[in-house]
């Protein structure tokens, strides 16, 4: 699938009529629209993440399952996303499907490899990129592999094959469980056996689990787990570079992100893998984007957009405000559940140059009813306030909605998605915006940020030079002596106005000029 400077012109124009009536003379006033996209080819896309389980139910029984995603991909093209993330979609015993029973099928509850096939032919025609989560760290303890080699090594089989595809033990060491007298590492819990990732032979399995995803048409991968991968930072780093190195040979566009959750450091050590990308942790939950937004503090995005290009070198940096794990629960709860807040940290995470990722619900402002639990975060997505197909609860998972779902969403111009749609054209529309170098001119207001973002495409012919200037202030503000055309403004509230050289900012507004 190739996406060329197309503009999904076609498409847009439909959605432009109808959002243009209902958007451009909001409060936000008439700079607050829709643009032409100029989406280029390469592996800079908004993502959004989806738990299949919680997301669209297409036949009633209760589980979202892949053909209610091909149902919603129309949705989120429209709201400006160019890849999707499934999380496991393959055979597992738990709900959530980090423990794979079989890594070349698809659960049953979430359908067929035919849905799978033709969910990818569906998003591609969209222009729609689709990874999948590649949970190999370790297989559930059911998977025939590990099963096998268990009972041989408990004396209760003839010669497995499996036998060396799993760390064993004869006595207890630190993550490693016990059955039937034998020991085996299984850092995540005693369900999940870690594989032994040096074996050639687990190697070329993987391998070919790669390609066989690959030749499905699906576009990259998510990497679980990539801090567990060895007891060493410089093997689990290596096996990064495998798994590139790896999907690159099936398709040479494959993006790989990976998940190693930690700091700076480590992250930017995972970053000599090769790998495109790595999850930008300390910017999400209670990090960069939220200390900013609570402490109206310039210097604060900055330091989050100077650190993530510091860790990210050459390669794509991958911030996000919200996961199905991190721990604290959706973004809509770290904004204590203030609708102005919730959308002016996505409008800040916008600003961010790489792929971003959005967790499925964040748009609408779901939160999870306990931040510290993992199902509540992984609720039934509300597609409207009828609940209508509403899929049930994971185990263990309670729900409260506070904010309208999407089709009433879709209907308010000044709703949280219709704010989500806004900055997701932003970046599909300045390429600069995405993919830009950024500079800071400092201005004596601390609650002012004022950015210039630089990008060059030579082949693309693209030079692309944005100011950007932020009020992160609760209260209106006024910026003296800018020059340029305000080309797009994002508000939470009023418009913002040009007159002269000055700018009159409403609280939490982005203006954005050429
Ligand atoms: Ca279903």
């Amino acid at each position: 699938m190739k996406k060329k400077i197309i503009s999904f012109i076609c498409m847009l124009t439909a959605c432009v009529t109808l959002v243009c009536a209902a958007v451009c003379f909001s409060a936000c006033g008439p700079k607050n629209q829709l643009l032409e996209e100029n989406i280029i080819d390469d592996n800079y896309d908004n993502y959004y993440e989806i738990f299949v389980y919680s997301f669209c139910d297409s036949d009633g029984d209760g589980y979202g399952d892949l053909n209610g995603v091909t149902q919603k991909l129309d949705y989120l093209r429209d709201l400006g996303y160019t890849g999707i993330w499934l999380m496991p979609i393959m055979p597992s015993p738990s709900y959530h499907g980090y423990d794979v029973t079989d890594y070349y099928a698809v659960n049953e509850k979430y359908g067929t490899l035919e849905d799978y096939e033709n969910l990818i032919e569906k998003a591609h025609e969209l222009g729609i990129k689709v990874i999948i989560d590649l949970v190999v760290n370790h297989t559930s303890s059911q998977h025939p592999w590990f099963k096998s080699a268990l009972n041989y090594k408990k004396g209760l089989g003839t010669e497995s094959t499996y036998a060396d595809w799993y760390n064993f033990a004869t006595s207890m060491k630190p993550n490693y469980h016990q059955n039937g007298g034998v020991w085996y590492e299984g850092q995540f819990d005693s369900g999940m056996p870690d594989l032994n990732l040096e074996n050639t032979k687990v190697r070329a399995e993987i391998d070919n689990i790669i390609k066989f995803w690959i030749e499905k048409g699906t576009d990259g991968f998510r990497l679980d787990g990539c801090l567990y991968y060895s007891s060493g930072m410089s093997l689990s780093v290596e096996f990064c570079k495998f798994i590139k190195q790896t999907a690159v040979k099936y398709n040479p566009d494959a993006y790989i992100v990976g998940e190693a959750w930690d700091g700076q450091l480590i992250i930017k050590q995972f970053y000599e893998s090769g790998a495109d990308s790595f999850f930008y942790f300390p910017a999400a939950g209670n990090g960069d984007i939220a200390k900013a937004v609570n402490a109206k503090s310039a210097l604060q995005v900055w330091k989050g957009m100077t650190a993530i290009t510091e860790v990210s070198g050459d390669y794509i940096p991958a911030p996000f405000l919200s996961n199905h794990d991190n721990g604290v629960g959706r973004i809509a709860g770290r904004m204590a559940r203030d609708e102005d807040k919730i959308k002016f940290a996505y409008g800040l995470l916008s600003l961010f140059s790489g792929s971003t990722f959005t967790y499925y619900g964040d748009e609408i402002g779901m939160v999870s009813k306990n931040a510290t639990s993992d199902p509540d975060v992984r609720v039934g997505m509300l597609w409207d306030n009828d609940r209508t197909g509403m899929t049930q609860l994971p185990p263990g998972a309670s729900s409260e909605y506070i904010f309208d779902g999407v089709a009433e969403q879709l209907k308010d111009s000044n709703s949280i998605l219709n704010y989500y749609k806004l900055c997701n054209n932003a970046r599909n529309a300045f390429p600069a915006l995405m993919r830009g170098s950024a500079e800071r001119t400092v201005l004596p207001d601390a609650n002012i940020l004022y950015l210039t973002k630089t990008y060059k495409n030579e082949a693309l012919n693209i030079d692309q030079t944005l100011k950007i200037i932020v009020n992160l202030s609760d209260v209106s503000k006024k910026v003296e002596d800018v020059e340029g055309t305000l080309a797009q403004s994002i508000c939470v509230s009023d418009s913002i106005k040009f007159s002269g050289s000055t700018l009159t900012m409403p609280k939490y507004s982005i203006a954005i000029l050429t």
